[in-house]
Parts: structure tokens; sequence; C-alpha cells
């Protein structure tokens, strides 16, 4: 039987309740598909920090290099929020981890349902039956992490630089998860760049359309970045695969997620290299911690199970299993189920809390 070797990070907020739901359905999923996961639990964030003295423990780190993949909730809370920003849960957990296991693809799946167009802020005229993106955002280069940096005096005037660099091998590795993703898909990969201004984007559209023809199933186009910030909100239905440099992916993946209607439903996972041509992963919902609903058993679990769907599938290679829980999402969906990020008053709806929820998708499993 294949054994997989999980760090399950459950971190602060809504996270342990959430995850707590995620790891019943895995279980399900192991009885009904055959396989299994050795799961190790550890503190992170501001647990880590409460429990060990800082947001990521030496023995999380440790046992995460142990793991094939690593299961996500989140980190933060207003009682972190004072301390000094390299310390706080998000900045001393999560970029550590990123830059540690170079986890260079951030894949973020925008799927509005059909059923939940209502919670759309675009025009139910407009996403008729729903949307279902996926944008690939690289997540180790570009501007972020360019050197130099500098803030300080120059020719007598405070000024401030960071560096927009990329690597061709960072380009087209990137590349090669996309259009692998979009041949999973309904083949159409969109390049996002800004190529009319920025020599790296110059580069970047260069290395998309010399690594097309590996891939001749997939229709590859381009399209400036500012075109698709309006295009997203304007037509979302005409979106496959999108895929685009750190900084741009940052800002469309949230303009992304909003559209999408609640940050409950979104799960993402951040891939580097792992063993026998698999990806390591780290896995997580695309919103945070929720301080404000945490506690209250009232958070949508769904962004979580996702997650550990996405880990299925893209670590572990259990494409049923992960093909069998995103159907269980949308059929327990579709049959109604609710919880309050979602609800709209409407007809046939059934309220459900966070175990709820997770009752619901094994049922449907
Ligand atoms: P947030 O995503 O936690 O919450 C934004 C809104 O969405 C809130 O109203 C929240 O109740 C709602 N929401 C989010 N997830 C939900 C779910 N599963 N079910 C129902 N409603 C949900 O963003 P925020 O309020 O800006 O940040 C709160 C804390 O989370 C901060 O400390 C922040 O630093 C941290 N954060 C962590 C991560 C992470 O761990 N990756 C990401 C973003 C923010």
């Amino acid at each position: 039987m294949n054994t997989y070797k999980i760090a399950v990070l459950a971190g602060d907020g809504i996270g342990p309740e959430v995850m707590e739901q995620a790891l019943r359905v895995l279980d399900a999923a192991e009885a009904k598909f055959g396989f299994k996961t050795e799961r190790t639990s550890c503190f992170v964030g501001g647990a880590g920090i409460d429990n060990c003295g800082k947001a990521l423990p030496d023995d999380t780190l440790a046992a995460c290099e142990a793991a094939d993949a690593i299961l996500f909730g989140s980190v933060g809370g207003p009682k972190w929020d004072t301390l000094p920003p390299a310390e706080r849960p998000e900045r001393g957990a999560l970029l550590p981890l990123r830059k540690h296991f170079q986890l260079y693809a951030n894949l973020r799946p925008g799927i509005c349902l059909a059923e939940l167009t209502d919670a759309s802020p675009v025009k139910n005229s407009l996403i008729p039956g729903g949307f279902d993106i996926l944008c690939v955002r690289e997540l180790t280069g570009g501007m972020y992490f360019g050197e130099p940096k500098f803030y300080g005096e120059r020719d007598g005037e405070i000024v401030a630089l960071d560096t927009l660099f990329y690597k061709r091998s960072e380009v087209e590795r990137i590349a090669h998860v996309a259009f692998k993703a979009a041949q999973g898909r309904n083949k159409k990969l969109c390049s996002v760049d800004k190529a009319n201004v920025l020599t790296s984007s110059v580069m970047w559209r260069e290395v998309m359309n010399e690594i097309a023809p590996q891939y001749p199933d997939v229709e590859l186009t381009h399209m400036y970045v500012d075109n698709a910030a309006m295009q997203l909100v304007r037509n979302p239905k005409q979106f496959d695969v999108m895929v685009t440099e750190n900084t741009f992916g940052d800002i469309l993946t949230d303009e992304m997620a909003i559209i999408c209607g609640s940050l409950g439903m979104l799960p993402s996972a951040s891939l580097g290299k792992g063993k026998d041509g698999a990806f390591f992963g780290l896995y997580e919902p695309s919103g945070g911690s929720a301080p404000d609903i945490a506690g209250k058993g009232i958070a949508n679990p769904i962004a979580q199970i996702l997650s550990m769907g996405m880990m299925l599938r893209y670590t572990c290679g259990e494409t049923a299993a992960a093909d069998a829980i995103d159907a269980a999402v949308r059929k327990v969906i579709a049959a109604g189920y609710r919880t309050g990020d979602l609800a709209t008053g409407a007809a046939g709806e059934i309220r459900v809390g966070t175990a709820g929820m997770g009752d619901a998708v094994i049922a449907a499993l």
C-alpha cells in the first residue's frame, strides 16, 4: 500500500478547526482508495511562538524535511501583531518555509461554482454557470527577492530601489508547470506579462513562446497585466490557466479570490522539487486565520479540504482520490449545504457549521 508522510501544521485561528475536518476527509479517502498517510502534527505561527518561542520551531522544520508534503492551516492573529514584523507568524513561518523548500510554483485555483455565482461581486449575467481558472504564480523570483535592494541617500536625495530579476531557468521551470497544468485541463494557457515596458517580461514572453512547441495540444496566448486585471472582472470565463511572475501573480490571485465569492472555498499549493519526479508541496487555504470567527465552529472547511485534495493530486499522485474529493465538494454545494460565508438565505439552503460541512463532504465521498 502506498504510504505518504505528511507534516500537519494547523497553526492559529480557524486553522485547527478546518484542519480537523480535512483530516477526517483524508481518513475517508484513505479507506476508500487504499492508501495511507503517516501524519506528524507540529506547532507553527502564533502557536509556535507561544509553545516553542518562534514561528517556525526547529522541530517543525525537521518534521517538514522528513515529510513528502506539508498540509498547512493558517497563521497569525491580533495576539502577535505587536511583535517586530520579521518575528510575526506569517513572515516568521511561511516565507522561511517557501525559501527553505524552494517552493517556486504557486497554484491557485479560482473556482466559482454555478450555485455560488450570487456570492461573486461579478454580475451574474457575466458568469453564467460559474467559472474555473487556475493561476500559476512564480513564487521565488522577481521583485520580492531581487538584489540589490536599497533605501537611502544618493546625490543628496532619499531614494529607494527594488530589482526585478529573473533567470531564464526560473522562467522555464514555471512555464513547464503551467503548460502541464493546462494539458490536464482545457488546454488554454494565458501568459501574463508587461512586455511592452519591462525587459524581464520580454524574456518571460520569449521563453513561453520557445517552450510552447513542446506542448502542441496547448493554445498559448499572451496578455498585458493591466488588461488581465480588467479581463478578470469583465469576463473571467475566458481564462483556463494563467501563468505570471511573482508580483503580478500576488495581485491577480487576490483579485481572482474576491471574484470567486468566498475565501473559504479556495485552496492553494506551493510546489517545489520532491522525490522521484513528484512535487514537494505546501498546501494551504488561500485565506488567513479569520480571527473574527475563530473558535465558533462556523468557519468553512472546504478550502482546507480542497488543499488536502491538491496534496493528493500533486505530491501523492492519488488522482482518483483527488478527483473524488473535488466531486464530493461540488455535490455538497449543489445539494444546498452552506456555511455562514456562503449563505444567501435562498430557499433550499441547509445551514451547517464547520463539522457539519465536514460530515456532508464525507457522506458525499
Ligand atoms: P482572513 O483571510 O483571515 O479573513 C478575511 C475574511 O474572510 C474574514 O471576514 C474571515 O472571517 C473570512 N474568512 C476567511 N477564511 C474563511 C473561512 N474558511 N470560512 C469563513 N470565512 C472565512 O484575512 P485577514 O482578516 O486579513 O487576516 C487575519 C489574520 O490572518 C492576520 O493575522 C493575517 O496576517 C493572517 N493571514 C494569514 C495567512 C496565511 O496563514 N497564509 C494569509 C492571510 C492572512
